[in-house]
């Protein structure tokens, strides 16, 4: 399909750029580390871990994979992240989400050392994303859209972004992102959720449509005009009984009506997901760089 925005394949560019500057951190004595910490065993989150650590050790990364019982206490956890942030052989800490139930993520999150949250959900992190401060780490899904549409020669500035979806996970970090005044920015954004009039409007002024609001297959033809770009970073589990899970995962968009009418579109799986393994790994090594 030529208007597919093949996010496997630019994930694999990111890699390519990647190993170089790891060579080179690796020249200078440093290896990036990664720490991930699982709570529990939720069967997604455990397959989410295992994918970031299988990517750790094929870049050459230090990588740590801590998995926790389901009955860690709040001031277990806290201690082990406390252990992980004095660790000079970590770079990045990554809690996956989302924890057991006792557990507070929002004070787990603030524990956590800014200069090591690849995650980009620390407060500090958060202030950067919307001061425009590089120092800062911007969450890796937001940070993948952005470089899928780089990468696919999308024009950025001036272009009118809809985001659907207004999380601190995806909506509201990539508006900050596409909205701020350096390249890859300078697009008038709209940020639209479930309170938002006349849905199909509003989507369809976008040249950039962004779905991020877990709904299958939401965004219909009719919510996209002719020749917009349209970004799907929905993960749903929808039933599928030729499937052996018994389940497949889709998008946010009917992908099959809204493909012909897309000037370019990402498929899901194959699209957003890459990106964002793609993006903590770079993340781990630019807090890897940022520690020097
Ligand atoms: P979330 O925290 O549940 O937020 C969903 C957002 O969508 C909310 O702002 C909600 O509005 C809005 N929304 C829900 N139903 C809507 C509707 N009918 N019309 C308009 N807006 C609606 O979800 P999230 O964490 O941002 O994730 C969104 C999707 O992206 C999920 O499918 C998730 O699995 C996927 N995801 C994928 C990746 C990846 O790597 N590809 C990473 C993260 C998330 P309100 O605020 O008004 O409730």
């Amino acid at each position: 399909m030529p208007n597919l925005i093949d996010g496997r394949a630019i994930a694999e560019k990111v890699y390519v750029d990647l190993r170089t500057e790891i060579s080179e951190l690796k020249s200078k004595g440093v290896t990036p580390g990664l720490a991930v910490v699982l709570i529990g065993d939720d069967p997604a989150s455990r397959a989410y871990v295992r994918s970031k650590d299988k990517m750790s050790r094929v870049l050459g990364l230090h990588s740590v994979k801590l998995e926790l019982p389901e009955s860690t206490s709040q001031a277990e956890l806290l201690a082990r992240v406390e252990e992980l942030n004095r660790d000079p052989a970590i770079h990045g800490i990554l809690v996956q989400s989302p924890p057991p139930k006792h557990i507070d993520e929002a004070a787990i999150v603030r524990a956590l050392d800014p200069a090591k949250d690849v995650d980009g959900f620390h407060p500090m992190n958060v202030a950067k994303l919307a001061m425009g401060d590089p120092t800062g780490f911007v969450p890796c899904t937001p940070l993948g859209v952005q470089r899928l549409l780089i990468e696919s020669n999308v024009e950025i500035p001036g272009s009118h972004v809809v985001v659907l979806g207004r999380s601190m996970i995806v909506g509201k970090p990539v508006a900050l992102l596409l909205m701020q005044k350096v390249k890859g920015g300078d697009a008038t954004v709209t940020v639209a959720h479930s309170r938002s009039k006349n849905l199909p409007e509003i989507t369809r002024s976008a040249d950039i449509l962004i779905a991020a609001i877990g709904r299958a297959y939401f965004v219909k033809a009719d919510h996209v005009r002719e020749d917009a770009v349209v970004i799907d970073v929905g993960i749903n589990r929808v039933e599928d009984k030729n499937d052996k899970r018994g389940y497949r995962l889709v998008g946010d968009v009917a992908f099959d009506e809204v493909a012909p009418k897309a000037k370019a579109i990402t498929p899901v799986p194959g699209g957003v997901g890459p990106m964002t393994i793609a993006m903590l790994m770079s993340n781990t090594v630019k807090a890897a760089r940022q520690s020097l």
